[in-house]
């Protein structure tokens, strides 16, 4: 008789991701997160973090943390509705909100509770969430937990989104259509201007997940409602704290009637301990930072333009990307793996991105060039690039 503790299932399905090519281990970073690393062991060029302005291990913010630490010790003691809302979380979301340019913030845990937490308290039975195919899995997963009918428009198709408005809106009370601001995996932005028109001639509320944007496009990183200047016209805009503000965290940003409802019926927040002392101070730090220059923003602008003309010219397809993140398309799944092996072998490490995360055959490596990156760090990886593709035979 089989004995279910063994999980045999499991070891079968790990079994098949063997097969496919696509199992892995997780990698171990010995140190902090930066633009040359340890990584299992070995030195190499980090090109792949979300530490997009190089705040992750910046001397301020570690200076900030440790001040948040002495004045309000390591933990929050509770859920924010409990005791856990400190006077340091209240001004994290005023200066979020002034950050935004909109009337109020509500912070989580991270930018995957506030889709999990948002999608549901402000849609109902009877509603309409309308969402870009390509959308974050968190809004996939938050949408499932609303109680809202469902429905996807192609990747950025204003005609397929108008078809499903035209459609569908009809029959719904409230309608609420949701894009990445910024998509992860290619690096292009949404045609917010489109879709903010088309919301408003249809009557829907708009959701951006701005994950990729914030800290990224517009005035000092103000993010892509800032960048077309949409300020006033997107209902919620969901921005995370541990990409390029480079701690943990996220928060919803928008008006004072959502902050309130989000305090009664935001789920994380009720039932799962706000953001330690720590983190809450160092992103004030970062907003400082962001808010009086933008040199970490321009470097980072400068470095990602740099590479990209650098893949380019050893004749890499780096997609469509309008932004830092830079795809270099493989395709097949277990080339793509092999690619980012031999990478690392080189001494860059950059990870490997396969379905189920993009569909099957779009297999990439994706670039994340920060601003704490060298230009000698930079040449030094498209050098490697340029002797992997050779030896893979992905470039002539
Ligand atoms: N939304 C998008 C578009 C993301 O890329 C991510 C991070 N992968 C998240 C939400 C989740 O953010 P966090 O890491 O803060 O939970």
């Amino acid at each position: 008789m089989s004995n279910i503790h063994e999980l045999q299932y499991l070891k079968e399905n790990l079994e098949t991701l063997k097969a496919d090519g696509v199992y892995r281990k997780l990698p171990v970073l010995e140190g902090p997160n930066e633009a040359e690393v340890i990584l299992n062991g070995k030195k190499v060029i980090n090109l792949s973090s979300n530490n997009y302005l190089g705040f992750a291990n910046h001397p301020r913010m570690k200076a900030a943390a440790i001040q948040a630490i002495e004045k309000y010790g390591v933990g929050s003691g509770a859920v924010r509705t409990i005791i856990g809302n400190m006077d340091l979380h209240e001004a994290l979301d005023k200066k979020l909100a002034e950050f935004k340019r909109e009337e109020a913030v509500m912070s989580f845990q991270s930018g995957f509770n506030c889709n999990a937490g948002a999608i549901q308290a402000i849609t109902a039975d009877g509603d309409l969430i309308i969402s870009d195919e390509l959308n974050h899995a968190s809004i996939i997963d938050g949408s499932r937990l609303s109680k809202a009918a469902r429905a996807v428009y192609k990747h950025s198709d204003m005609n397929d989104l108008e078809r499903v408005l035209k459609e569908r809106r009809g029959a719904y009370k409230n309608c609420l259509i949701i894009t990445d601001g910024v998509f992860s995996m290619d690096g292009d932005i949404a045609p917010l201007p489109d879709i903010v028109n088309l919301a408003e001639r249809y009557e829907c509320m708009t959701y951006v997940d701005d994950a990729h944007g914030s800290g990224v496009l517009g005035e000092s990183g103000r993010g892509t409602v800032d960048h077309f200047g949409l300020h006033g016209r997107v209902d919620f805009t969901i921005g995370t704290l541990s990409k390029a503000i480079g701690v943990i965290g996220g928060y919803v940003a928008g008006s004072e009637t959502m902050r309130d409802w989000l305090s009664h019926r935001g789920r994380p927040l009720l039932f799962s301990t706000s953001l330690p002392p720590a983190a809450v101070g160092a992103i004030l730090e970062a907003l400082d930072m962001l808010m009086t220059s933008t040199e970490y923003t321009d470097r980072l602008w400068a470095n990602a333009q740099y590479f990209k003309k650098g893949m380019s010219a050893l004749g890499y397809d780096i997609g469509h990307s309008q932004t830092p993140i830079t795809p270099v398309m493989i395709g097949e799944e277990a080339k793509t793996m092999q690619f980012s092996k031999t990478l690392f072998d080189l001494g860059v490490y950059v990870s490997p991105i396969v379905f189920p995360t993009v569909p099957k055959g779009t297999g990439r490596v994706r670039v994340m060039v920060t601003a704490a990156h060298t230009t000698e760090q930079l040449d030094r990886a498209v050098e490697i690039f340029e002797k992997a593709g050779k030896q893979l035979n992905i470039l002539k």
